[in-house]
């Protein structure tokens, strides 16, 4: 009797201890980076220049990572690079409205308490992203828009939120794609993509997600996208994933991709793989853009049905990828 008891008490040991490997994480820490999905670009000195704007930004979340920083951390020192280039679009390469202005989202989500914030439409400062973790963390809000949110930028007087006038943003680049696209010189919908985003695990099992955007190119003033929807254009759960977009906003919107894939997987069951392909190929409910996202095992995704998305990912186990066209 005792032997059998024994023996019972070991097979449940294994048997548990292998669940716990079957839903542990795989990974210390991981991290991946999107800048946008649109066509894929073919100009050597662009793809050069994008490429080791990327590696500065991952090789920056891979130090806070591994120095046990949080993965909030990461996410708003990746994207704070990505916005200070002019070759994405977010922050300084913002792409213009059709007033000639730029108007910038960003969103950041907390997986541990799916706190989060986002500001829309702001017109002068450098680093929405840094600004939308400042909605998270001092308002009871989540989300602040236009005058609203530049006027409480101002009034933080914090070095992280640095004012700039509107000139920083206006690019040579998006001034000629404006005037392209106001001469009828029609850009489709993938050329008028942009935007970055970052989604984090960190060595604490807590991942973040953020994304930061100037929206589609020659859009009506005050016009949102899903870049500073919670659910739209990111989301976060440590139970499930982290998940940034990049694409036509209004399609993101109208579908609640960030959350739907939150769902399949708590819900449906579903593995973040196979939902993020399930929401780019649904044929009923057509979306255009493309999805990155970490499940809370440290699994990576990176996923588009673009002619391409500039993209990059590293983790704990050595994976260290930088991809800027297909
Ligand atoms: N999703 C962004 C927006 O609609 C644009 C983009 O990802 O390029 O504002």
């Amino acid at each position: 009797m005792k032997q059998l008891e024994l023996v019972m008490a070991l097979s449940l040991m294994v048997f548990f201890g292998a669940l716990a490997m079957a839903n542990g994480k795989q990974t210390e820490y991981a991290i991946v980076i999107h800048g946008g999905a649109g066509s894929a670009t073919t100009d050597p000195v662009v793809i050069a220049a994008r490429q080791a704007v990327l590696e500065k930004a991952l090789g920056i979340g891979i130090a806070t990572l591994e120095a046990g920083d949080t993965s909030l951390d990461a996410v708003e020192k990746v994207i704070r690079i990505l916005e200070d280039s002019p070759l994405f679009n977010a922050g300084r390469g913002g792409v213009l409205t059709a007033k000639g202005t730029n108007e910038l989202d960003a969103t950041i989500m907390n997986g541990k308490t799916r706190a989060c914030g986002a500001v829309g439409g702001v017109t002068k400062v450098k680093n929405p992203i840094s600004l939308a973790r400042k909605v998270m963390i001092e308002t009871r809000h989540v989300l602040l828009v236009a005058e609203g949110a530049d006027v409480f930028a101002t009034d933080l007087d914090d070095p992280m939120i640095e004012i700039v006038e509107p000139e920083y943003f206006r690019t040579e680049k998006q001034v000629e794609r404006l005037r392209r696209i106001r001469e009828k010189e029609q850009l489709s919908d993938r050329e008028k993509m942009g935007t970055v985003g970052c989604v984090a695990l960190d060595k604490y099992g807590n991942i973040a997600a953020g994304t930061s955007t100037g929206g589609l190119v020659n859009k009506k003033h005050g016009r949102l996208g899903d870049s500073p929807i919670i659910g739209a254009g990111t989301y976060a759960d440590n139970t499930t994933c982290g998940i940034s977009c990049t694409g036509v906003g209004e399609d993101f919107i109208r579908n609640a991709i960030a959350y739907d894939i939150h769902a399949r997987m708590r819900y449906g069951k579903q593995k973040m793989e196979s939902a993020v392909k399930d929401v780019l190929n649904n044929e009923k409910h057509p979306i255009v853009g493309g999805i990155i996202g970490i499940d809370h095992r440290g699994f990576i995704t990176m996923q588009f049905n673009t002619g391409g998305m500039a993209r990059a990912a590293a983790d704990s186990k050595g994976l260290h990828l930088i991809e800027v066209g297909k």
